[in-house]
């Protein structure tokens, strides 16, 4: 049995038939840590979709509504780049509600992992690049309502830049925003985060781990968050499709288990999310994902509550 709680539903899948990303991942994932014996039954939680409250703390209501009633125009669907389906409409709301849960949970056992979610690039008024609800703002926004958290720092280690956490949070001195991405890739705009570590095309592990720890060291040090929003994104492994960095499955697991460690460390709770991961084998993104959770029962073993 986890430490902590897996948050999983089945239609978390975004109903993309043949799409670069692999939307099925997620049921891959909570299969995998199964069959693997790493997570049983009792480990799951099933979330329930957010509600329109928490959706309209980020959301303006015009594009809440353009996706409950199909109303997309040409260019809103040609920005979101997938698709629209109702079943793409559910599993935004469900994501958007397992990050709410993984951080309820998170509260409680220093660990919350939504085994979806980590749609960074969806703006209050649009989506983009697959993203068209952001569960992890609307997580936060719904945690500081309930006056659970006042502080979030947001740890982004998606290939890409986290433009839509960025634009949310700009003028908010309640949520530090760290983004860790490849310099030469989507998006071209990218609204400035708190820190940003831009790293050019194909950089290693090693350089790679020398940027982010102490920029994440230095956050939770200066910051003093209540709560660490961790995007565990499996795209900047070296075989990614739509990634130019070149770094190793064990190199992104030292990545999670290094951010986890800091946190934990200070006995700030972890919620974790999935983001992109595009791997010319989708066994590897899988791979990489399940490793965060691993990484995360490991430090949560090394430093008990
Ligand atoms: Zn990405």
């Amino acid at each position: 049995m986890l430490p902590f709680k897996l948050i999983y539903h089945e239609r978390y899948d975004l109903n993309l038939g043949a799409h670069v990303f692999p939307s099925h991942k997620y049921r891959l994932i909570a299969g995998e840590l199964v069959k693997r014996g790493l997570a049983a039954e009792e480990d799951f939680l099933r979330p329930e979709p957010a509600s329109d409250k928490d959706i309209l703390r980020v959301h303006t209501p015009e594009w809440m509504n353009k996706l409950k009633t199909g109303s997309l125009t040409v260019t809103d669907i040609m920005k979101l780049e997938v698709p629209y389906s109702a079943e793409l409409v559910e599993a935004f709301w469900l994501a958007a509600g397992g990050t709410i849960k993984a951080a309820q949970t998170a509260l409680r056992d220093g660990f919350g992992c939504n085994l979806g979610g980590g749609f960074h690039h969806a703006y209050p008024d649009h989506g983009e690049g697959f993203c068209a609800i952001h569960d992890v703002a609307v997580a936060i926004r719904r945690m500081q309502a309930d006056g659970a958290i006042k502080r979030a720092m947001v740890v982004d280690t998606d290939v890409h830049h986290g433009n839509g956490t960025a634009a949310i949070f700009r003028e908010d001195d309640s949520v530090y925003t760290l983004s860790i991405h490849q310099e030469n890739n989507y998006p071209d705009y990218k609204p400035p985060s708190t820190v940003d570590l831009s790293m050019e095309d194909g950089v290693e592990d090693e350089e790679y781990l020398r940027e982010l720890l102490p920029a994440v060291e230095q956050g939770l040090k200066s910051f003093e968050p209540d709560m660490v929003f961790y995007l565990g994104g499996a795209d900047p492994h070296h075989e990614d499709q739509l990634g130019g960095l070149s770094l190793t499955v064990e190199g992104l697991k030292a990545r999670d288990a290094g951010v986890f460690e800091a946190a934990r460390k200070r006995k700030i709770p972890v919620v974790t999310t999935m983001a992109g991961g595009y791997a010319r084998r989708v066994e590897d993104t899988v791979q990489i994902h399940l490793n965060t959770i691993v990484a995360a029962k490991e430090v949560a073993e090394q430093f008990p509550p």
